[in-house]
């Protein structure tokens, strides 16, 4: 929306799992809800978008000589065997999961990228992308960040699937971006796959209870029960990122969260405004 006015910027509408004919330099190839909650509504559209819309963004890439980079994910480790999870280590998914629509798509999209740089040799790169978050999530995307911040900002009980004792590493959004750039900037025959993430690691209790100091909130700390198949560890091994891209990332947990709280504050007293005006 913000850009929507300048000269320099066309906004196409478009499904990605059908065939697109443009003329085009690179492609961040970033289609796909990445919550589980909302990749899990229409399982079949998530696989179609992984694999049909990988295939199709390929097909473009070959045909107008283009860059492509997939934003693939820490989900193709699944519950994951060794700690921290390196670029080499093959993962443990469970191909019949709820999760599957998701990570099986984006595994078999890393190998399309791959065949497609062998045979074809199509500029290619592969981000396997870590818990990303910040402004401009939707308050109702589901993901546990967003979920937090929403609940303890309103004084609802804080949501905490399990025990709360499984870990995440966050990356605030403009690392990830600065990470994803430097990607599609690095020599032509570096493909990856690479790490992107915060490699700082926190439990999911740890990290409500920061966020209801952060908020000043009331919030109390409920639990409700773990979905299948949700990863317990989970921290990104950075060091190909930092020796190939020289890229880490720069902001912190607690202001990439005072960010992201400034940011859904004014939201949510507008939707407290109007749900009052209306009542
Ligand atoms: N989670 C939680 N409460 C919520 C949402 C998520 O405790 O309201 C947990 C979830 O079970 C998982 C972690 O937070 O262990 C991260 O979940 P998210 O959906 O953000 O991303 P994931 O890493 O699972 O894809």
């Amino acid at each position: 929306q913000h850009l929507i006015t300048r000269a320099d910027f066309d906004f196409i509408q478009h499904d990605v799992t059908v065939p697109l004919n443009i003329k085009i330099d690179e492609i961040y190839n970033l289609a796909c809800p990445a919550s589980p909650v909302q990749y899990q509504i229409d399982p079949i559209q998530t696989t179609k978008t992984g694999i049909l819309g990988t295939l199709n963004m390929l097909d473009l890439a070959k045909s107008s000589s283009a860059k492509l980079l997939l934003a693939s994910t820490s989900e193709i480790y699944g519950e994951p065997e060794v700690h921290p999870q390196p670029e080499e280590y093959w993962g443990k998914v469970n191909p019949l999961g709820q999760r599957a629509c998701y990570n099986e798509a984006k595994r078999c999209a890393e190998t399309l990228l791959l065949n497609y740089h062998r045979q074809h040799n199509t500029p290619v790169k592969i981000a396997r992308i870590f818990n990303t978050y910040g402004p401009r999530m939707q308050p109702n995307d589901g993901r546990v960040i967003s979920n937090f911040v929403t609940q303890a900002l309103q004084n609802e009980p804080i949501t905490i699937y399990g025990a709360g004792s499984q870990t995440r590493s966050f990356c605030y959004i403009d690392d990830m971006i600065a990470g994803l750039i430097r990607l599609m900037e690095s020599p032509g025959e570096f493909t990856g796959p690479v790490n992107l993430g915060n490699p700082f690691e926190i439990s999911i209790q740890e990290l409500a209870e920061k966020i209801v100091l952060l908020t000043k909130s009331c919030s109390k700390i409920v639990t409700r029960d773990l979905p299948a198949d949700d990863p317990t560890r989970r921290q990104p091994d950075i060091t190909l990122a930092r020796q190939t891209l020289d890229w880490q990332p720069t902001i912190s947990l607690e202001e990439g969260l005072l960010r992201t709280i400034q940011y859904f504050y004014p939201l949510l007293n507008r939707a407290v405004t109007a749900e009052n005006l209306y009542a």
